[in-house]
């Protein structure tokens, strides 16, 4: 059985670790390898050598360190499909799919390449009589990084270039149900120039995310992942006395409007609830149809969902793929059971799903909830499968009162023909990112990412400029270099200027 390390030091470890969890094909339902689950000792151990190599990274040159993102990027891109197949096999989802989610990580590898400009601070010449005054950013110190399992290259991403270049130091604990990708990640960075100690991985599970929560040397907490998992992460590291951002989990809100193109608006519905099996955090979940095009529309969104491929993730016919783990399909359709129990109707049902040669693995087919109110669990809960509800409303104004009074504020979209009702939905609704006929607006590498309400713990989204400002602190100088043939008298007032 393959044993899945730390990354410590600039090497693989086993470090002090003995307990193991198992990691699991979920395409065939076989355990494939066992992950190390790190010790609070083990976390003492990576956050000292991360504060070590802080003390040098952090004074390295804008220049060397701009290098060695460059290399890293290029590394990443070389080693695209082998990140993307190591995601297939652990995370389950298609090939293609985990493409996508390594190019939008390697997105803001690219934005952090550009940190000289990034990092570039404020001058103001002769504020007072000789004296001038410039600001500019310092990085933190160790920062850690906890992600979770659905986008086990692209979260991470997210975090550690932006974390990094701005002369930090990182450490990683990735989700423990899919840990290859990041073993890879590492070894690129050494590849690439990074010196060691300054990116790290732990593996692990609540101790170690605890350890990690708890130590001194760790300035600042990076999160995603579900909502209850936030709200406790941010509330520790903040009593801790550090800087969080913690994101959460969500329920998406695609409205379709009586003016949108059905046949557009149909496909990319069922692309953007069963893609990766509904596990995104911008996946669709819950659909408004408004007015009387309803029916029609659950009508052709059930034939497509119906037809989506569904098949293990290396096989490239697949469109879908399994979901992560056994546990993560009995949630899944024991929701569908709710469903049904609560007078949902069943337009599509993934139940029960079977796929050829792969008898034991992890699957649930496209479902399609109609008729679901905002009583139902299916409604009210994050499932992270492939099932849409659809819900009803009479107008916009009826569409976004519905997800204001939802608690989680992720993403959102609307389909329509009219500027007008756009305009009204994008002012009107109490959500972070949100898509005009584009169902999953993650925003580009050089904006930032990140939600409302019980999407968010915390005040920064991440990458981006949101994300630069995370992971430095600020710091104003005002100087002066008086003349010696011109003494300046001290006051004993408030300073003011002259
Ligand atoms: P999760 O909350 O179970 O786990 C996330 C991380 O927290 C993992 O590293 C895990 O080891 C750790 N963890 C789990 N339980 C813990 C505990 N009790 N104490 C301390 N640490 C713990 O999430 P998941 O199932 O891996 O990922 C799916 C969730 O992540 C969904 O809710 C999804 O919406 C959310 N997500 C959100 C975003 C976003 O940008 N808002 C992005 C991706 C995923």
């Amino acid at each position: 059985m393959r044993t899945i390390e730390h990354w410590i030091g600039g090497a693989a470890t086993r470090a002090g670790s003995t307990r193991t969890a198992p990691v699991w094909n979920p395409a065939t339902g076989q355990q494939q390898a066992e992950v190390l689950l790190a010790e609070p000792s083990d976390i003492d151990l990576a956050v000292s050598a991360a504060a070590k190599a802080f003390e040098s990274w952090s004074q390295t040159s804008l220049t060397k360190r701009t290098k060695v993102l460059f290399a890293f990027r290029e590394l990443v891109s070389r080693h695209a499909r082998q990140l993307a197949e190591i995601i297939a096999d652990e995370h389950g989802k298609v090939v293609s799919d985990a493409l996508g989610e390594v190019q939008r990580g390697l997105e803001v590898v690219e934005f952090a390449c550009g940190i000289p400009h990034l990092l570039k601070g404020d001058f103001s010449d002769q504020v007072s009589t000789g004296v001038d005054v410039y600001g500019f950013r310092e990085p933190l110190g160790v920062v850690a990084g906890i992600t979770p399992f659905n986008f086990p290259v692209m979260v991470p991403m997210w975090m550690h270039p932006v974390a990094i270049a701005c002369g930090n130091t990182f450490v990683l604990k990735p989700s423990e149900r899919d840990p290859s990708a990041s073993q890879l990640v590492a070894s690129l960075w050494a590849e690439a120039g990074l010196p060691d100690g300054v990116f790290t991985v732990v593996n692990g599970d609540k101790a170690a995310v605890d350890a990690l929560l708890d130590h001194p040397d760790v300035a600042a907490v990076s999160f995603v992942g579900s909502t209850p998992i936030a709200k406790y992460i941010h509330q520790r590291a903040s009593a801790n006395g550090k800087r969080v951002q913690a994101l959460g989990g969500a329920k998406n809100h695609a409205v379709v409007l009586p003016d949108a193109d059905l046949d557009f608006a149909s496909d990319h519905l069922v692309a953007a609830a069963m893609g990766s099996a509904g596990e995104r955090c911008m996946a669709v979940s819950a659909a408004v149809a408004v007015g009387t095009g309803a029916d029609q529309l659950v009508e052709t969104v059930a034939a497509k969902a119906a037809a989506v491929r569904v098949g293990p993730g290396r096989d490239e016919a697949s469109e879908m793929g399994p979901v992560v783990t056994a546990a993560a399909r009995d949630r899944i359709t024991g929701y569908i059971d709710a469903g049904e129990r609560q007078g949902a109707t069943l337009a599509v049902d993934g139940r029960g799903l079977v796929v050829p040669g792969h008898e034991d693995g992890f699957f649930v087919g496209p479902t399609v909830l109609d008729h679901v109110t905002t009583e139902m669990d299916v409604y009210r809960d994050e499932i992270f499968g492939p099932v849409l509800s659809v819900v009803r409303a009479d107008d916009v104004d009826q569409a976004i009162a519905l997800i204001n009074q939802n608690p989680y504020g992720n993403g959102t979209a609307i389909f329509t023909g009219s500027g007008e009702a756009a305009r009204r939905f994008q002012r009107g609704v109490h959500v972070g990112m949100i898509g005009i006929n584009v169902p999953i607006p993650v925003p580009m590498a050089y904006y930032s990412f990140g939600g409302w309400k019980d999407s968010l713990f915390g005040q920064s989204h991440v990458h981006g400029p949101e994300g630069i400002a995370f992971y430095t602190r600020a710091k104003v100088v005002t100087a002066r270099w008086p003349r010696v043939d011109h003494p300046i008298a001290a006051s004993y007032h408030f300073p003011t200027t002259t």
